[in-house]
Formats: structure tokens, C-alpha cells, sequence
């Protein structure tokens, strides 16, 4: 058996981790990049959305070199994320793949176990009594490099912000990175963290106050730098600090339903929705509408929306961001983003936004 996963963000360090501490063979797909694109796009029509055509394509790489047990997650309806293990499994059948699945339930509960039942029996029976020891141990680690990798990346985009060469964060963030996916024990995880922060503290900074975007959206496309396009760079550059709406760790506690904090705050969240949507239209849309009352009430400066083109939750969204953007009085910049050459039209959109922050907390606009 050899188990692969898809490659989004930098959750496959998490992944990585489970399958490396419990003794579990794995084949860790290639970083997203163009082929993937490409591999994603030739196997599936235009309206299918971006996260499909680049996990597919994940998919495809990763059994090109030797994988035969897929790990997805999977969700519940309306978003076609339900939708995609059928549909993957379909297209890597019809390409002649030989290959096993395994579906991770959005959310936890007895439909979502018997619906897995048949699929885990036989992956079951390939594992060792060992690989079962081990696996507590194994999740330890990975949610703990998980929540590391999640705080690294928040404080380099903190400091991308102030910082006077934003390529020392880069720097550090990536050496940070790839020291926390190395680490095999919790005070190695710990260690090498917490190197990479004395890192980031010691850039120097050039004192300016800096501009505060909430980013929102879809999950893929906040999570997967490749999606979307680096904008956290490419705003932090411009002297920006994002804060991302989500993170892959609150999307497994909310759907454990074990975290009652995380399920209050979701309730909590919904209920900033309903001004505007009194009803729950699926995946992250009410989150996107919630999360920019929210950024308005924490006084940040402007809401960056990312979606995939012709995703349905986040399309909705955008109409109704539209709408609220004048009423709240908080800038924001929706981006549907699809093909890989729209950098250099999303520079001028970024500036333009930038310009239109400043102007707005300088007071020259209203
Ligand atoms: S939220 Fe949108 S992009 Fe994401 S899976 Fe659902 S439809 Fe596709």
C-alpha cells in the first residue's frame, strides 16, 4: 500500500507526518505547478472548479509515481466538494488508473462511518498491528506541526507587512517550513519553531503603520498559494497584512464537532451573516459574508475575496459583498480567479485596492 494525499497548502505537511510517524508507505504528490494545472484542466470540462482540476491533477502525479491508495476529504451538499470523490474516482478509472480510495467525512457521524465502512475493512486488513500503535502518536505530531505551520505562516504575514525586505521573510518562513516538516518529536517541532520566530522578529522593520485585509472565500483557494496566486505575498509586498479567514485545523475541529468553542463561534458567525443571508447557502459562502462584518467591527481596512471562477457558494458571495461593501463602508476586492496568467492583472487590481485603503483611512475618501 502506498498512500498519497492531496498537495494544498501546506496542510501536506500534516498528512506527511500522520503516514511518516505511523509507519504507513506514502507518496507525497509534487508541489502544484503548472503540470498539475494542465493534468487538471485536459481531464475535466471549463465548469468544473479549480480546487477539482488541481487535485485531480495532484492525483495523477502522485499515482505516476507509485501511489495506489487515495486520501480525500470529503464534505456534504451543496458544494460540488461532495461531489468530488465520485468524480475524481471516475476520471482516474476512465484513465486507467488502478487505484484504492478512502474518503476522510467532512463531517463525523454514523452515516459518514458506514459510508466508509467497506473502504476501511480492506485497508485495514494491509496495516499492522504496529501501524495501529503508532497511529495516536502519528496524529499527535501532525496536528501539532499542523497548528505550527498555521501560527508560522500568520506571523510572517504579520511581518511581510513591516518588514523592509520582504524577502527575509520569505526566508524564514521557508527554511521555518521545511525544518517543522523534517522534525520527528514534539520538542524538535517545537525547537525549530521557535527559530524560525526569533527569525522573523529580528527582521527590521520600517516603522510604518500597515494596512489590515481580511482575506476570505473559498477554503482551496485562501489555503493554496498556487490558487491564489500568492496574494498574500503579493499584498504583503505592498506593505498589506492579511489575516486568513481559514485555516485547515479549524475546519477539522468544526468538523469533529468535538470543539465546542469552534462550534459556538461558527453559530456566532452565522448569525453575523443574517443581515444579508438568512439562510445557509453552503460551503464557505455565509463564513465570507460573516468574516466581512466581521473584519468592518475589528476596523481592519478592506476585505479581499478569492474564489474560483464558477464556484456557486462564492459567487453568491461576491453579489452580496457588493452590496454590503457600501453599507458597512469597507472596501473590497472580489477575485475570481481561474487561469494561471492572470498575474500582472491582478498587480494593477491589488495596487488600485491599495491606493483606494489608503486614500480611505487618510480620510480623502468616504
Ligand atoms: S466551494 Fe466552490 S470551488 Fe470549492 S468545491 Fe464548492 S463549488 Fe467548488
Amino acid at each position: 500500500m502506498k498512500v498519497t494525499f492531496p498537495h494544498l497548502g501546506s496542510m501536506y505537511i500534516f498528512c506527511k507526518a500522520i503516514a511518516e510517524e505511523a509507519g504507513i508507505p506514502y507518496v507525497l504528490p509534487p508541489p502544484t505547478r503548472d503540470r498539475t494545472r494542465e493534468l487538471g484542466e485536459f481531464h475535466t470540462n471549463e465548469s468544473v472548479c479549480l480546487p477539482l482540476k488541481i487535485i485531480l491533477g495532484n492525483f495523477i502525479e502522485a499515482l505516476e509515481a507509485g501511489a495506489d491508495t487515495i486520501v480525500m476529504v470529503g464534505s456534504g451538499p451543496p458544494c460540488r466538494l461532495g461531489l468530488y470523490d465520485r468524480t475524481i474516482k471516475v476520471i482516474l478509472s476512465d484513465l486507467g488508473y488502478d487505484f484504492r480510495w478512502l474518503t476522510i467525512p467532512g463531517i463525523f457521524n454514523w452515516q459518514a462511518f458506514l459510508q466508509n465502512h467497506d473502504e476501511t475493512r480492506e485497508l485495514r486488513k494491509e496495516l499492522t498491528p504496529s501501524n495501529f500503535l503508532r497511529f495516536p502518536r502519528a496524529v499527535m505530531i501532525g496536528w501539532r506541526k499542523m497548528r505550527w505551520c498555521e501560527h508560522l505562516e500568520d506571523q510572517a504575514a504579520r511581518k511581510r507587512a513591516v518588514a523592509q525586505n520582504p524577502l527575509e521573510v520569505e526566508r524564514w518562513l521557508q527554511s521555518g517550513l521545511a525544518a517543522l516538516d523534517q522534525a520527528r518529536s514534539l520538542p524538535a517541532i517545537s525547537k525549530v519553531c521557535r527559530q524560525a520566530l526569533a527569525g522573523l522578529a529580528q527582521i527590521r522593520e520600517h516603522g510604518r503603520r500597515p494596512l489590515k485585509v481580511m482575506m476570505v472565500g473559498e477554503v482551496y483557494t485562501v489555503m493554496e498559494p498556487t490558487i491564489n496566486m500568492n496574494i498574500e505575498q503579493r499584498l504583503g509586498h505592498l506593505g498589506v497584512e492579511v489575516k486568513r479567514s481559514s485555516y485547515f485545523s479549524s475546519h477539522i475541529r468544526r468538523g469533529s464537532r468535538l470543539d465546542r468553542g469552534l462550534l459556538k463561534e461558527r453559530r456566532q458567525l452565522m448569525e453575523l451573516a443574517v443581515p444579508y443571508l438568512n439562510y445557509d447557502v453552503g460551503a464557505e459562502c455565509n463564513f465570507s459574508v460573516a468574516e466581512m462584518v466581521l473584519a468592518k467591527n475589528m476596523d481592519y481596512d478592506g476585505v479581499v475575496h478569492v474564489y474560483p471562477f464558477s464556484c456557486m457558494p462564492e459567487t453568491t458571495a461576491a453579489s452580496v459583498l457588493s452590496t454590503a461593501t457600501t453599507e458597512l463602508g469597507i472596501p473590497v476586492l472580489s477575485l475570481p480567479l481561474d487561469r494561471k496568467d492572470m498575474g500582472l492583472r491582478l498587480d494593477t487590481q491589488i495596487e488600485a485596492f491599495v491606493d483606494i485603503m489608503q486614500m480611505k483611512r487618510s480620510g480623502d475618501l468616504h
